[in-house]
């Protein structure tokens, strides 16, 4: 028997437990250990019924995604997966098998329940098919397991969307029988010994729920797909296996499946997408920064600006439970901020999304302030207010002389200098960048940039708060732009450049839209605003190398007022639903301005639109590791996929790069 699943006897039923911790993998010892035990269960004359439990805190979370990355690297047989004639077997036992689930039972762990000939739960458990979030379908006959039990529209939507189930939709379902709230194990065990004589129930033999199925819900569930799994290849793979299960034998069905998963596995996009998955588990480790380090515990927090930052950051910590205070400098813009949060979170109400109550109670932990009465007791103060250094200088010299001894300064700039802010307080170890995105409230990345001072406890207690706020934190050392907007600046220049050379804003928008991107470059700008993106443009003209061309014509719609979707106008025009139009009066500059710089425009493709701005990208996030600013390439890949809408499939510019062999070779408009 292998270590990593016991059998023992509980009277005639016997105990098949996963003790492979954290999350019981079902690593090929894993899947054989279930095997042997099952025979040898099967077996013996005194075992009259089976469980199946996990150990520790999960049933079991699926396959080993290491294991899958060596498979797809050719280091490994593809036969290591969990095998489909392993689950049959668990099926074909004689005896009445039960999954006992709590914790997760996800990809191959809910596959191995579905096995099972009953599935009872604890009532805090979760089930889902998550193999579309890594770029795969479910591949040991989940597609056409999960149809037989829970209904084919609820199949579809699990293997498609790959979001779990609680067991309460289970129990409601079907795809589970009973929960059990207590002792899960004993409850099992009763279970089984009271299956015991009865006609075991196989999953594969059950298709009472196939019958009468709606062919328009596969159609409805590819148009969901394509919108908002955009370029993902997965979620149709997984529409097109449920489908196949309302319309082929088990057998047949499965084999398709099999056939759609092999095509997924060996796919760029379930490469790319296991790449993202890791490169978010090892941002937290900091090779300075042991994970022992002392990390100060956050209870109140104090921010400076209720603009559109402040209000999103104070909004992110009541969302956690975290109360906070917001100072703004004037009553009218104080106003504004609790009124523009009060929308905000009754918009999250409409959509039913919130409870009344739980909107309340988020609002009672904000509150507002003129002066920094209670800014004594905060354990981190962040400013957010305009980004300019003189003002920001002023606020960190009036932060230090309120905080108290422990507490973190920490500045929301996007662009400017850490420590430079840092030199305005008597500690500078205690001064951090906590660089959050727009909105906020929303956003998942939150950039962490230490300064030349900042203390090994700050940044573990920054790294620590981003997980307890539902964040993805990456460190960045200082410089200007950190991470995010420095690699921005030069993908902008380069969507600028391409419209100079002949490219409409529209062409190099929908360009990058369609290689993946959430918005074009310029949508994008036009939406954060051409005011922020023209101020970060200039703190990058301050160090450009002299004689490097930079592109004018933002500078004339920045001078012109037109700051993108506020103003209705930027690089395009906006109606009162902010839908975009091309704007003539934006290609007459354009014109204008390459005519002036005696540039003959020409005809740009799509694919040089795509190169250009993603070698920009690339380039500048090479110099970002070269100089140390970014730790690992992988660190580099989260921030654009998290903060900046690049496409998951594609892995990150980093990942992108390297593996589509793109001659990363600087742009011909930039001098050496
Ligand atoms: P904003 O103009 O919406 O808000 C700034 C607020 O700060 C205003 O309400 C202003 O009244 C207040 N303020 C100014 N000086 C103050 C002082 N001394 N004391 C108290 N309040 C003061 O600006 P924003 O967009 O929220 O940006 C704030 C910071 O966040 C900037 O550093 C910006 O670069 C950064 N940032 C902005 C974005 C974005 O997309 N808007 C994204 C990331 C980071």
């Amino acid at each position: 028997m292998s270590p990593l699943v016991n059998l023992t006897l509980h009277g005639d039923v016997a105990v098949i437990t996963l003790a492979n911790p954290p999350v019981n993998a079902l690593t090929e010892e894993v899947h054989q250990g279930i095997q042997t035990a099952i025979r040898a269960a099967g077996a013996d004359p005194q075992v009259r019924a089976v469980v199946i439990l996990g150990s520790g805190s999960t049933f079991c979370g699926g396959a080993d995604l290491r294991e899958i990355q060596q498979i797809i690297a050719n280091e490994r047989p593809r036969a290591c997966l969990l095998p489909l004639a392993f689950l049959r077997e668990i099926e074909d036992c004689p005896k009445p098998v039960v999954a006992a689930i709590h914790g997760t039972a996800l990809g191959g762990g809910l596959e191995l329940a579905m096995s099972a000939h009953y599935r009872v739960s604890a009532p805090s458990a979760r089930l889902g098919q998550t193999e579309v979030k890594v770029g795969l379908i479910p591949g040991a006959g989940g597609t056409q397991l999960l149809p037989r039990l829970a209904g084919v529209a609820k199949a579809v939507e699990m293997c498609a969307f790959g979001e779990p189930i609680s067991a309460q939709e289970a129990l409601a379902l079907g795809l589970v029988g009973r929960i059990v709230a207590d002792d899960l194990l004993g409850g099992a065990v009763a279970f089984a010994r009271a299956a015991i004589g009865k006609s075991i129930p196989r999953t594969r033999e059950r298709d009472d729920k196939l019958r009468g199925t709606d062919p328009e819900l596969f159609e409805a569930a590819r148009e969901r797909a394509r919108k908002t799994r955009r370029g993902q290849q997965a979620p149709l793979a997984a529409i097109d296996a449920v489908e196949a299960a309302t319309k082929l034998s088990f057998e047949v069905g499965c084999q398709r499946e099999t056939e759609l998963f092999d095509g997924c596995l060996r796919s760029a996009q379930s490469k790319a997408m296991i790449h993202a998955f890791f490169a978010e588990r090892a941002v937290s480790k900091v090779p300075d920064v042991p994970a022992e380090t002392q990390a100060f515990e956050i209870q109140r927090v104090a921010i400076v600006g209720a603009g559109t930052m402040g209000g999103g950051i104070a909004m992110t910590f009541a969302n956690a439970g975290i109360p906070a205070l917001l100072r703004d400098a004037s009553q009218e813009a104080l106003d504004r901020g609790m009124a523009s949060i009060a929308r905000n979170y009754a918009g999250s109400v409409k959509k039913g999304a919130l409870s009344p109550e739980a909107m309340n109670q988020r609002l009672a932990l904000i509150t507002p302030r003129l002066t920094y009465v209670g800014f004594e007791k905060a354990d981190l103060i962040i400013e957010a207010v305009f980004e300019d250094m003189a003002v920001k200088k002023a606020v960190f010299a009036q932060i230090d002389g309120i905080a108290k001894p422990s507490c973190v300064l920490a500045s929301n700039t996007s662009t400017l200098d850490i420590d430079q802010m840092a030199s305005a307080t008597k500690r500078p170890e205690a001064v951090i960048g906590l660089h959050f995105f727009s909105p906020a409230n929303v956003m998942r990345l939150l950039e962490i940039v230490r300064g030349q001072a900042t203390s090994k406890e700050v940044i573990a207690t920054s790294m620590a708060l981003a997980r307890r706020l539902g964040k993805v934190g990456v460190l960045a050392r200082n410089c200007r732009g950190f991470i995010g907007s420095r690699m921005m600046e030069p993908y902008w220049r380069e969507a600028e450049f391409l419209l100079e050379e002949g490219a409409s804003v529209e062409e190099v928008n929908q360009a990058l839209f369609d290689f993946g991107m959430a918005m074009g470059p310029l949508a994008m700008a036009d939406l954060v605003g051409l005011d922020i993106a023209w101020r970060i443009r200039q703190v990058f003209r301050e160090v450009a190398k002299p004689g490097v061309r930079q592109p004018r014509v933002i500078d004339l719609l920045y001078k012109m007022g037109r700051f993108g979707q506020k103003t209705g106008r930027g690089w395009s025009s906006y109606d009162a639903a902010r839908k975009p139009s091309p704007d003539p009066e934006t290609a007459a500059l354009i014109e204008q301005a390459a005519r002036e710089a005696g540039i003959e425009r020409r005809r740009v493709s799509a694919r040089e639109i795509v190169d250009r701005c993603v070698n920009a990208l690339v380039i500048e996030g090479a110099r970002l590791l070269e100089e140390g600013i970014a730790l690992r390439a992988s660190d580099i890949d989260v921030v654009y996929l998290t903060g900046f809408g690049f496409p998951v499939w594609r892995g990150g510019p980093m990942f992108y790069a390297e593996n589509a062999g793109i001659p990363v070779t600087r742009s011909p408009m930039i001098s050496a």
